[in-house]
């Protein structure tokens, strides 16, 4: 299998590596949107965000707030977005599961300005319900 994540894992390719623990790495992304943007990955091959078991998600999530608070207090930006691409309708490139940190400045190059729609009468409801029938959670 073809996958640029695993190979820095198995540092077959190399990478400006930020945080390392036996679950999961942190490294500066090659093409970033602003300087300091940063990825985060669980060191065992998942494809998205779907598919990643709840405990390696702990896992990095853990890391991604240490490595989020680490470029806010170090490049000091205006905001920061921490977010995962799932598919490649959504953006995905590298299908190995991974979060963006993004840091973000009131001026920079990155746009992402949705056209909101409305919904149609009661059609939030029945969005709702098709959703609602598929959480197997018990409701809080
Ligand atoms: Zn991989």
């Amino acid at each position: 299998m073809d996958c640029i994540f695993c190979d820095i894992i198995e540092k077959k390719s190399k990478a400006e590596v930020l945080f390392e623990n036996k679950s999961v790495i942190s490294f500066l992304d090659i093409r970033p949107v602003n300087y300091g943007h940063a990825l985060v990955i669980p060191k065992n091959h998942y494809i998205d965000f779907l598919s990643i078991p709840l405990i390696e998600l702990n896992n990095i999530i853990e890391v991604t707030q240490k490595i989020s608070y680490a470029i806010n207090k170090s490049i000091n930006p205006d905001g920061l977005n921490v977010i995962t691409n799932n598919g490649q309708a959504a953006g995905q490139s590298v299908f190995h599961f991974h979060f963006h940190i993004i840091p973000r400045f009131y001026k920079d190059s990155f746009t992402f300005k949705p056209v909101l729609k409305n919904y149609e009468r009661d059609s939030i409801t029945e969005f709702a319900e098709i959703i609602r029938s598929e959480i197997k959670l018990e409701r809080v």
